[in-house]
């Protein structure tokens, strides 16, 4: 299974599940959305720490956000969980089916109480191998807070885009441990 993976705090339970599901487990981090090549290595460095504690595979989708600005322009102004949201999960999600070269594959993004699953498996039933975990379901998103407050995971408490930052009011840093 191909986990296209957000960041480590959201990642965590996610790999846990996928090894309870019996998965053999590669994370695709696909990150362009990220405000910054700065905060893409930040939040990258906990992503290789995870790979490295759980002893999987990671391949890195380098980082372009201008092409990701593309993808949501005229949708900059969208409230989260509105148009831009669809578009940059299509844009990660796009990118993950190409790595997946038609291996089955899954997002973090579904265990996060903040975005809805709904909306995220409409997006991803466009490929044949997208599978539909809701990792939300049956407490994910606490036992992935869990894990990353044991890891010591940097934690940042707006999305990622600008216009995320922007609506969080700029306090982009929320330290877990
Ligand atoms: S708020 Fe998050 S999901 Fe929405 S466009 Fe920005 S980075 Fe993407």
């Amino acid at each position: 299974m191909i986990l296209h993976i957000c960041c480590a705090p959201c990642g965590g339970g996610c790999v846990e599940r996928l090894k309870e599901n019996g998965e053999e487990t590669v994370l695709f981090y696909s990150n362009s959305n990220l405000n910054s090549q700065e905060e893409f290595e930040r939040r990258l460095a906990c992503v290789r720490q995870l790979a490295e504690a759980q002893q999987i595979k990671l391949a890195v989708d380098p980082y372009d956000h201008e092409s990701w600005l593309r993808a949501v322009e005229g949708y900059e102004n969208e409230p989260e969980q509105g148009e831009r949201c669809r578009r940059c999960f299509n844009f990660s999600l796009s990118r993950t089916a190409l790595f997946a070269e038609g291996e089955n594959f899954c997002t973090t993004l579904t265990v996060s109480p903040r975005k809805r699953s709904k909306v995220i498996f409409e997006i991803g039933s466009e490929w044949n191998n997208f599978v539909p975990e809701d990792f939300k379901k049956r407490d994910g998103y606490r036992r992935s807070c869990e894990i990353a407050r044991q890891s010591g995971f940097y934690r940042q408490n707006y999305c990622g885009c600008e216009f995320s930052l922007r609506d969080s009011g700029g306090n982009d840093a929320n330290d877990l441990s």
